[in-house]
């Protein structure tokens, strides 16, 4: 993002931290406006001017890698809560906010982040308390993220990580089936047929995305990576029930992976609503107005 927006400056400001000081950047934008039973705070920035840059207050929450993170590029909306994922309307003016993650009106709460898988990383609810952008760290001009569909280059991320989600519960069938010398067995030969097509399936899929883009097709790439996203979404969750059910119980017991790739997959499949991608496809495809990047209706 910063290579695509920002400024030569602040490419070589930046640029010169991951390089030399090994400094990792994250880029946020959730803020969930409908709380869920129970859940009595509430998510959300307000981004006011002020003499010199913009001031932050607010809560967001899936915050990737806070914590480990120095840098975090925030997305955020001067027109109101949401980020540009939960805006109400068009963020049409999103701002990119670089923010340094030492600054100490930034707080992290570690207790918000409690997930059924992904407890490997960390996604946690971030709290700004009048953070100071001066304009230097305003990455490129309000809304040009949305305008350029930078977001569009990051959706196919989603299908390469449910593929390999895939393709881990495929070798440890294969490995445990003739293990246990099942190989002769009809229905566990079903099972593994349709594992192995469904990942040849998923690959070239990815490689057609990835030739559209290489081609400079931009249009048709675009819309092709969530097609690749939806689908792989599926056959990488069909992937790990047929690796179950042909291996058995047995195969959800630690130290199996099988048991932390399902719930893995599960929770990461969430980030984006697979029902809203699917609408933007058939959107396109009817000739409607549609938004490839967060999918809105
Ligand atoms: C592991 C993980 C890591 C993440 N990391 C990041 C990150 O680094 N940066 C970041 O910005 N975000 C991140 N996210 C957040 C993610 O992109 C979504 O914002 C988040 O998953 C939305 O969750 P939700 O519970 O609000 O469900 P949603 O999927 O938003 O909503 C659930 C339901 O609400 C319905 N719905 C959605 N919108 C509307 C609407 N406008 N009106 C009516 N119904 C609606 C849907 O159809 C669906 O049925 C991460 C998420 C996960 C799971």
């Amino acid at each position: 993002m910063i290579d695509a927006l920002g400024t030569a400056e602040q490419k070589r400001r930046w640029f010169a931290g991951v390089v030399e000081r090994g400094e990792i950047w994250a880029a946020w934008s959730g803020e969930p406006q409908s709380p869920k039973p129970g859940e009595d705070r509430r998510f959300g920035t307000t981004v006011a001017a002020a003499d010199g840059g913009w001031v932050l207050h607010g809560t967001k929450a899936f915050a990737t890698s806070a914590t480990g993170a120095r840098w975090a590029i925030l997305l955020v909306d001067p027109a109101g809560p949401g980020g540009a994922r939960h805006a109400r309307g068009t963020a049409d003016g999103l701002l990119l906010l670089a923010c340094d993650l030492n600054d100490p009106t930034v707080t992290v709460d570690t207790s918000w982040w409690d997930p059924v898988g992904m407890r490997a990383t960390a996604s946690h609810a971030v709290l700004f308390d009048g953070t100071f952008f001066p304009y230097d760290r305003v990455i490129g001009e309000p809304g040009s993220y949305l305008a350029g569909q930078w977001q569009t280059a990051f959706v196919p991320h989603y299908a390469a990580s449910f593929l390999g989600a895939a393709e881990a519960a495929y070798d440890y069938a294969l490995a445990y089936l003739k293990h246990q010398g099942k190989s002769q067995d009809p229905y566990v030969q079903q099972r593994v047929g349709r594992m192995a097509v469904n990942i040849d399936t998923g690959r070239l899929w990815l490689r057609h995305v990835a030739g559209l883009w290489d081609e400079g097709r931009l249009e048709e790439a675009r819309i092709a990576g969530s097609r690749a996203r939806h689908l792989i979404e599926h056959l990488a969750e069909e992937t790990v029930h047929h690796c179950i059910r042909a291996c058995g119980a047995r195969s959800l017991v630690r130290p199996s992976p099988v048991e932390r790739i399902l719930r893995d997959l599960t929770f990461y499949q969430r980030h984006d609503n697979d029902d809203h991608i699917l609408a933007t496809i058939g959107r396109a495809a009817l000739g409607e107005s549609f938004d490839p990047s967060f999918h809105k209706p």
